[in-house]
């Protein structure tokens, strides 16, 4: 339902949960968050509040610059912990946020089975992470296997994957709403402008099919050609 995600934050967990509960107003019905701290990426969701998951969070935080968070509403699978995201690969090395609808996650869900990937979720939002980890194995680098994957997703989607090893967060679009904010020391991504509003007024609306590669030294841009897009962010107005 919602997605957030900062990008060379001070406090990314601070961050990130303000945006979640930022977001608490499009309803929801689970939440997390996935912070990365140089190699390792840490994963903490639940089901139930915003509120609850901070609590789980407060007992021991964990540092990083770089993040992503979800509020979830359950399409595929019951809102349990299991289900919701950040969703990972089979290793851990991929986590991922998604808001929308996988429509043929049944059939790359098989695939990737028959090759071995042991699947934890009911969700279709699973076959993501597992796919770019698939592409991963056979070589391909995190942003190869990003954009393999995203090439075989059919449905609506707002996605954002980070990745152990890289200070980058790979986010696209179709169908479902995806927003870029450029703050003068951190970016931000959302599904909804309001999620960041308080670090930064000024915002690239992506478009169907664009791609963001988002590290804390600056945005590359293409669209669905591999076209490099140069949208200089808008300044918006928002009264609450
Ligand atoms: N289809 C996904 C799920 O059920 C994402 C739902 C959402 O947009 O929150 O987990």
């Amino acid at each position: 339902c919602g997605i957030i995600a900062c990008i060379g934050s001070d406090d990314a967990v601070g961050e990130l949960l303000t945006g979640l509960e930022n977001l608490e107003y499009r309803g929801y019905d689970s939440a997390g968050i996935a912070v990365q701290n140089g190699s390792d990426v840490t994963v903490r969701k639940r089901s139930g509040k915003i509120s609850e998951l901070k609590e789980d969070i407060a007992a021991a935080v964990p540092a990083g610059a770089v993040g992503i968070g979800h509020t979830r509403w359950s399409t595929h699978g019951p809102p349990t912990d299991e289900n919701a995201h950040p969703h990972t690969s089979q290793s851990g090395r991929i986590s991922v946020v998604h808001n929308g609808i996988i429509d043929n996650h049944e059939t790359l869900r098989r695939r990737l089975m028959d090759a071995g990937y042991v699947f934890e979720s009911d969700t279709d939002t699973e076959v993501v992470p597992q796919l770019i980890e698939y592409h991963v194995d056979r070589g391909a680098s995190v942003e190869e296997a990003f954009e393999r994957a995203v090439d075989e997703l059919e449905g609506s989607y707002a996605l954002a994957v980070m990745a152990e090893g890289t200070d980058a967060v790979y986010a696209t679009r179709q169908d479902s709403p995806l927003v870029l904010g450029v703050a003068d020391d951190a970016y931000y991504l959302a599904s909804d402008v309001p999620a960041f509003l308080e670090f930064t007024d000024r915002v690239v609306y992506l478009e169907d099919g664009e791609v963001v590669i988002v590290t804390p030294d600056g945005v590359d841009h293409r669209d669905r050609t591999g076209a490099a897009v140069d949208r200089d962010p808008e300044h918006v107005e928002w009264s609450a």
